[in-house]
């Protein structure tokens, strides 16, 4: 791969003709083939954006679903969503309305079909995908048929996981080259990220002909995750926990928060033999990073990550910023990674 390959965690704005703006879970603004064809168009226009920004890796932008486990879940038998509860995610952090799972999941057929051929039709650039991770999904969801306590936590994480595989290797057909896989619930539940999350992920991810890679994070940019950030002290060590075990597992990308984060740089060193995704992009304040400041970013991770391993990314989805911030954070982000070429390059 050339040095410094730019992309981005996932998730776009929505335009305000789909879907509502600002917002995790925004309403659709249509319905039926209409709803389709807006989707359509927000993917194109922001796959022709993301180009003009000059981003080495593109992807849909998250356009077509409503929330980034959601979307997954709507294609599934044997979720229940009529009846969504109210539930505490991410260990209480917030409550969200979530679907239940009533029954044994299957695949009702593709997913993300339609967006996933509609980008590769439409680009020459590497095309990144992401799916929500079966740890996060597990964390997403009210549970009404696996069972109580770890072990059935465990056997819904494998059944989501099988799924999660079956439409992956359904993408890698479609053109995709690179899957990932979302687990912001890694830096949650660490000792069972460690335990069984991982290996839970590697079977979603198992036999992919394509580059694979995860994404964990502290969580997009709403006041919920703000405040529980603001509690976490001056050192974030929750990646300590996990990285081993990823470093160990047959994923090949790993991404991490780093610009404006606590996280202590010298944790990527534990990444030993991956490609990390690092975070110049701050993804919770709305000022747009300096090429400098990303630049900057990137000379500190190359203290850990050898060059031919960092991709400059963001923290994490922009889905729920200002459209104008978001483009304006591609664009610093393509900039900065030139900066650290002229920098750090040969
Ligand atoms: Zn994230």
């Amino acid at each position: 791969m050339s040095l410094f390959e730019t992309a981005i965690a996932g998730s776009l704005p929505k335009p305000a003709w789909l879907a509502e703006t600002e917002k995790l879970w925004p309403e659709w603004k249509a319905s039926g083939p209409e709803l389709g064809r807006l989707k359509d168009d927000a993917t194109l226009l922001w796959l022709k954006l993301q180009e003009d920004a000059g981003l080495d890796i593109v992807g849909d932008g998250e356009q077509s679903r409503q929330h980034f486990v959601h979307g997954f879940l709507a294609q599934l038998e044997g979720i229940d969503f009529e009846h969504k509860v109210k539930m505490g995610i991410r260990n209480n952090r917030y409550d969200a309305m979530v679907p239940q799972v009533v029954g044994p999941l299957t695949l009702r057929g593709r997913v993300h079909e339609r967006e996933a051929r509609l980008v590769r039709a439409h680009t020459k650039k590497k095309v990144k995908f992401t799916l929500p991770g079966p740890m996060t999904i597990v964390d997403t969801v009210a549970d009404r048929h696996y069972g109580e306590g770890k072990e059935g936590r465990i056997a819904m994480a494998f059944a989501f996981a099988d799924l999660l595989n079956q439409e992956a290797k359904a993408l890698v057909a479609d053109g995709v080259d690179i899957v990932q896989f979302d687990e912001p619930a890694f830096n949650v539940y660490m000792t069972d990220a460690a335990e069984w999350g991982v290996a839970a992920l590697e079977r979603a991810a198992a036999g992919l002909d394509c580059t694979t890679a995860v994404h964990i994070c502290y969580g997009y940019g709403i006041r919920a995750n703000n405040d529980w950030k603001a509690t976490l002290g001056a050192q974030w060590r929750q990646y300590e926990q996990v990285f081993p075990a990823l470093a160990k597992s047959s994923i090949d990308q790993v991404s991490l928060e780093c610009f404006h984060s606590h996280v202590p740089p010298g944790l990527m060193r534990l990444l030993d033999g991956k490609d990390v995704m690092v975070g110049v992009i701050d993804v919770a304040s709305e000022s747009v990073e300096t090429p400098e400041q990303i630049a900057e970013t990137i000379g500190t991770a190359l203290q850990f990550v050898p060059r031919d391993r960092l991709i400059p990314c963001t923290n994490c989805g922009l889905a729920p910023m200002r459209r104008e911030v978001a483009e304006a954070k591609l664009a610093a982000l393509v900039q900065g990674a030139a900066l650290a070429r002229r920098r750090f390059g040969a």
